[in-house]
This record gives C-alpha cells, structure tokens and sequence, in this order.
C-alpha cells in the first residue's frame, strides 16, 4: 500500500465509553480526531449501546458509571446525574457535550462490515447510509462492545417454541408484554430487573437461570475481590485466546433493597434452568410444565468481531490472543473494552493503555 494512500494513523471502531476513552488519550498523544484519527460508530447518535437500552433503565441501579476521562473539564458527572431520567438518554446526552467539547468528529452512522490486510497498512470498509466507503489506516482500535452479538444458549425444543422470544437487546418495556406469561431466563442485573417491572404487569413471572444467583450484600464486595477475580478470569482467557467467561458469572449481583424487598415479597423467586422448550412453554427436570408467551433471555452477549475475520484473528480456542489490549496476531490491531475491560471503568484503563501501546506502534515504522 502506497504511503499516500494512507488517510489516517488510527481508525476507532465504535464510539461508546472504550471508543471515545481511546480517542481522548489519542488526542492528549497528539493525534487530532477528524485528521489522524478518525473515530467510526455505527448507532445514528451518541451514547454507544447505551441508546438501545430500554426506557426503565436508570444509571447507576446496581453498578457504577465510571466518568468518561476528562469529563470534568465538560462540566458533568454521570455521579451525579438525574436519576429519573432514563440512563439512554442521560448518556446519549453527556457523550455529545463531550464528543462536541473534544472536537471528536465521530462519523456516524458507519457500520465497518470488514477490515482487510494490505501490506503496511488496514482497509477498513464501512457503509454510510446506502454507499459503501474505504478508510485507510496504520492501525486500528475496535471499541465495537458486545450489544450486536447477543447470545442465546440452545436447548432442546427451542425451534417449536410457537410464543414470542426476546433477548435483552431487543427488550423495550414491560407494558409490551401486559397480561402474558412470561419467562425470564439470566442470573444478571438485566434478567432480575425484567422480573421486577413484569411483576405487576405480566399474567405470570418465572425466573429460571443456571446458576443460584450469588447476591453481594455489600457494594464493597464487589468493587474489590470479587470484581479483581471476575477480571483476572477474563484477562486469562484473552490472553490464551479463550472465547470470555461471563462477567456475571465471575462478580455475583449487588442486593439492592429493591431486590430485598422483591425477594421478601416472595416476588423473586430463582428457579433451576429448564431442560427444553415446547411449543407453548418450558419443561424442567422433575417434568413440571411451564406455560410461557414469551421468553425473555437475559444471556448476556459476546463481543462483535465479525468484521475482522479477514485479519484471521480469531484462535481454535474460540477467542482473539490480547495482551495488554493488544492483538497478539498482528500488533496494528488493538481491543477496547473487550474481555477485562469491558465495564466502564475498564474502558477507561484501556483508552490509556491502548493509546500509547498505538504512539509505540507507529513509531516503530
Ligand atoms: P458500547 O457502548 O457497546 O459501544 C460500542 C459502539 O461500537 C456502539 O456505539 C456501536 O454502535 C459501535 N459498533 C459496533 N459494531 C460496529 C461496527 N461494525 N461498525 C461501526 N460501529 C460499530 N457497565 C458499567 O460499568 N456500569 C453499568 O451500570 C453497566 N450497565 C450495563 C447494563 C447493560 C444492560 C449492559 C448490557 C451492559 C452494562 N454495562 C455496564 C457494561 C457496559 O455496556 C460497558 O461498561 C460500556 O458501556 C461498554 O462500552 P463499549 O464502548 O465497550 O461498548
């Protein structure tokens, strides 16, 4: 690839909290968003995934919200945002004050569909609206998130399943499923929340998930050993080229008094998973039959890769190999919020990590 060719040192993949944290720490190294960096996102707005969520969710319910990098100098705190407020839309709002105050330039709506290999350089191909458009780079950063790859986990049956199916990502409100028996499946934040807000307004309520839920009774919990555990897990796995253990899974669920309350009320009641679906329920173990409408699958989502399959990243093992948020397969690509940086707060660390791991990268052409 000729060295004209090239239109920029760093194409950023997606603009949510790991896009934007790299391109302000890019920025800081002395690579200006528009010229050096051009930063892609697919979503028509800001916010990242967080414009998809659904209404009744609020930031800041079970987990924390970690600042954007230098969000003070924008003047606002998601620690202290209204709380009323749909967290899609408090989000959506503070991510264009800072994307405006920082000059981010984000081209949007770009859905990059594959990133090739040519010689020196990264092609990577995108549509905007109905045209299809090439950028040229040295390396790139992929902040693409999981939102775009929701997992379903398969059991036997599932394709009869007559009623309607719904994963998270496609959750809107609980007023869309009035008077329907409904069955929640997911050991997370999202699966119990569902099963809160369809308590009144669902004909039935089942809650199934794998694993007993391990509830933390204290946020402290969280923030330290279980949280330091859940992210070495996933460390592990990103550097052998694992396919990512759940975060879930690996942290537990912070007990807020909603939850209590719901709980003593007799309103959350976790069942064991069931063994298959049929045409008009779930059926468990012990043969009981339950009927359903809807099954809601709060399983959780994998990251989106799929537009880098011609870097033929990908390992036998399931996962990509990334150290220190660097592909061991070819050094030009790096990750962003994926596997142990993928909350917000590891978002942020990789944006630091990731931006001058790219300076030391394009210093050594
Ligand atoms: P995203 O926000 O998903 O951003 C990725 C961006 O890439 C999107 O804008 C997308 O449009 C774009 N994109 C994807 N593919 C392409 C493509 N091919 N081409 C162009 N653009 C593309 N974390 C917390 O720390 N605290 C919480 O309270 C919390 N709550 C959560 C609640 C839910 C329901 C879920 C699912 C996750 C939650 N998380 C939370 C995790 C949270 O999503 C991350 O912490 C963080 O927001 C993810 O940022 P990201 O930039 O990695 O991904």
């Amino acid at each position: 690839m000729p060295a004209d060719r090239i239109d920029a040192q760093v194409a950023v993949i997606g603009a949510g909290q790991a896009g934007l944290s790299v391109a302000y720490y890019l920025r800081r190294l002395g690579l200006e968003p528009g010229v050096d960096q051009i930063i892609l996102d697919r979503g028509p707005s800001t916010g990242g995934a967080w414009q998809f969520r659904w209404e009744s969710l609020r930031l800041g319910v079970a987990h924390r919200v970690a600042d954007l990098p230098g969000m003070q100098e924008v003047g606002v705190s998601f620690d202290t945002a209204d709380r009323s407020l749909p967290a899609r839309q408090v989000v959506e709002e503070y991510y264009r004050r800072y994307e405006e105050h920082y000059d981010m330039r984000v081209v949007r709506p770009a859905s990059v569909f594959r990133v090739e290999n040519e010689g020196e350089a990264l092609v990577v191909r995108y549509t905007a609206g109905e045209s299809e458009h090439s950028l040229v780079a040295r390396t790139i950063v992929n902040a693409t998130g999981t939102w775009g790859s929701p997992f379903v986990p398969w059991y036997p049956g599932l394709d009869r399943f007559k009623g309607r199916m719904l994963h998270t990502a496609q959750y809107r409100s609980a007023d869309a499923l009035r008077g329907l028996d409904v069955v929640v499946v997911g050991g997370g934040t999202s699966a119990i929340g569902f099963v809160m807000e369809l308590e009144e307004v669902a004909a039935s309520v089942t809650w199934v998930s794998r694993r007993p839920v391990e509830w933390l009774h204290e946020q402290e919990n969280l923030d330290t050993e279980t949280a330091i555990a859940a992210v070495a897990a996933q460390e592990e796995a990103a550097r052998e080229g694992r396919a990512l253990p759940s975060i879930v899974s690996g942290t537990g669920v912070p007990l807020t008094r909603r939850m209590q309350a719901a709980i003593d009320r007799g309103a959350l009641i976790r069942h064991p998973m069931f063994t298959s679906v049929e045409e008009h329920g779930v059926r468990f173990a012990d043969g009981r039959f339950q009927r359903a409408d809807v099954i809601i699958w709060a399983t959780g989502f994998r990251p989106e890769l799929r537009h880098l399959a011609p870097l033929r990243l990908r390992e036998k093992a399931g996962g990509v190999t990334v150290t220190r948020s660097t592909s061991l397969k070819d050094p030009r690509v790096f990750f962003a919020g994926y596997g142990p940086t993928a909350s917000t707060i590891g978002a942020n660390r990789a944006g630091r990590t990731i931006a001058r791991e790219v300076i030391a990268q394009l210093s050594r052409k």
